[in-house]
């Protein structure tokens, strides 16, 4: 069956619907399916889905204990951001996504989820590592694993990728503050 709720539809190999434990209390939302995406069926399996992993073992998370998933479950061809309609036409899914997974904690992996989320402009480096309540959920934007991949040094002081490291191990203390106590600790919400 081919949706016809925007264009993606029409050239995508695979819906994207998402991935991991539909009951995890941590979340992760990206933009969309790249080409290996598209062509497995399943969200972040490409580079930057294997550096996104390496960062979620690093701080000690196992991917299949949470739910990954994008704004849109189609590709924009080319790798595009999706544009606004694109993200509207998919936004009852994400929705319905949230509202059945209930997390107590949602990472927005790059600018796109972010500005589509959090109805911002306001650009990601000065989002990341900053805790959003969005709706009663804990929201925390974090730069997207390809951006990352184009630095190398990961103990450089300030370097985004040394950046990411710092949030996802905020990320991490609170998901744990969340499985012992049913809440965060010690959270400044902007
Ligand atoms: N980038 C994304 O935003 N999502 C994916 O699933 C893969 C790459």
């Amino acid at each position: 069956m081919v949706c016809s709720g925007c264009v993606l539809g029409s050239t995508r190999n695979s819906v994207v619907f998402g991935d991991g434990n539909e009951s995890a209390s941590l979340m992760f939302i990206g933009e969309g399916p790249g080409e290996n995406e598209d062509e497995q069926g399943l969200p972040f399996v490409g580079k930057a889905g294997q550096l996104l992993t390496q960062i979620l073992n690093a701080a000690g998370i196992d991917r299949k204990d949470v739910y990954i998933t994008n704004i849109v479950k189609c590709r924009p061809p080319g790798n595009r951001a999706p544009l606004p309609e694109e993200s509207a036409a998919c936004d009852p899914i994400l929705q319905t996504q949230i509202l059945l997974i209930r997390p107590a904690i949602i990472v927005l992996l790059g600018s796109s989820p972010t500005k589509w989320l959090l109805k911002t402009t306001e650009g990601i480096s000065k989002l990341r590592g900053r805790w959003f309540n969005w709706r009663g959920v804990a929201v925390m934007p974090m730069f997207h694993p390809s951006y990352l991949l184009r630095f190398a040094d990961a103990k450089k002081q300030g370097s985004p990728k040394h950046l990411s490291w710092i949030d996802i191990q905020e990320v991490k203390r609170q998901w744990e503050s969340v499985k012992a106590t049913g809440e965060l600790e010690g959270v400044r919400f902007d």
